[in-house]
């Protein structure tokens, strides 16, 4: 990637884009396109396609999406599967049809088979039953994934895809109703220890076992994939390689946050996939790998939502 690149970051007022923005401009990338959701509604073919004609970008990272944790994509079933397909469909044509070679799509690892063996490698997509509380996300992003592919395959364009682990860092979500455990276990183990709460509440049984990458570490896997141009295409899995029990990450926030309570756990909650840790050995042949410890990543996250949280109530 050329310094001076017209480089568009779908998405960037989110969690995935503002680190990649972060990490592009700590790089040197000087011509960045952004547009708000005002500016420009991703949903909307035609202004999707006006957009890129007129800017016609020479890479695109692609972290535009509708996002949630268990409870969210569980109950927004319809919004997850219509907004990411439409999103995700008329960037990559309005790409393509634009001239834009390079593209880097990102997805998740609820793509995988519900009960596929771990760790999991990138060769497991599509070979069983997809885990059912993310279902509609998760059909979406593999669309996204074969929207990629199909085009490489019949144009000849050099879209890559990139597989986080659950994200986690600034800019995260800390709305309940919404969230990913682990802004959810930070405001609940903060709100109790400011409450003098006894006790804090987790969901599920606490056994399912999950593995979290800090984001700016996310952004510059993806920033290191875009600039190895040899890498043509195919699917990356981004991770730490490690995972921790829903139990354990609870104790690690808990220490954090400086909260002393006791764990309650509300089996009426579900705990969805039992287990989740990526196979990382192919972006880490290529010379990638994760930086920041979970404690320190946690650490970062408290940090920032104390931040935010003290500017809400300024
Ligand atoms: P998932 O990785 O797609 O299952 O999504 P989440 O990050 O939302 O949930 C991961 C695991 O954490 C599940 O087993 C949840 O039941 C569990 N969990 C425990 N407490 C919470 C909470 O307060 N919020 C969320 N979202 N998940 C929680």
């Amino acid at each position: 990637m050329n310094k001076n690149a017209k480089i568009y970051v779908a998405g960037h007022r989110g969690m995935v884009g503002s680190a990649i923005l972060r990490r592009l401009d700590t790089g040197g990338y000087s011509n960045v396109v952004t547009r708000t959701r005002t500016e420009l509604d991703l949903t909307q073919q035609a202004k999707v396609a006006e957009f890129m004609a007129a800017e016609r970008p020479d890479y695109i990272f692609m972290a535009a999406a509708k996002v949630g944790g268990i409870h969210a994509n569980d109950v927004y079933r319809a919004e997850f599967l219509y907004q990411n397909l439409m999103v995700e469909a008329n960037i990559t044509h309005a790409a393509w049809q634009a001239g834009v070679n390079r593209m880097l799509f990102l997805g998740s690892s609820c793509i995988y088979p519900r009960d596929c063996p771990q760790p999991i490698s990138e060769e497991y997509l599509l070979t069983g039953p997809l885990e059912q509380t993310n279902e509609p996300y998760a059909i979406a992003k593999i669309a996204g994934v074969k929207l990629c592919e199909s085009y490489n395959r019949q144009y000849g364009t050099k879209y890559l895809n990139a597989m986080p682990t659950n994200l986690y860092g600034p800019n995260d979500n800390y709305d309940l109703s919404k969230s990913h455990v682990l802004p959810a276990l930070i405001r609940k183990a903060h709100e109790a220890k400011i409450r003098g709460d006894a006790t804090y509440e987790v969901w599920g049984s606490g056994k399912p076992m999950r593995e979290f990458l800090y984001v700016d570490d996310m952004a510059d896997a993806c920033v290191f994939l875009m600039e190895h141009e040899e890498i043509e295409e195919g699917l990356f899995n981004v991770g730490t390689g490690q995972d921790v029990t829903i139990r354990e990450l609870a104790e690690t926030v808990m220490d954090v946050v400086g909260f002393n309570g006791k764990i309650v756990f509300d089996s009426s909650k579900p705990d969805g996939t039992p287990r989740k840790l990526l196979n990382v050995e192919r972006l880490r042949k290529l010379g990638w790998q994760a930086r920041t410890k979970l404690r320190d990543g946690i650490k970062l996250a408290y940090s920032d939502f104390l931040l935010k949280n003290s500017e809400a109530q300024a």
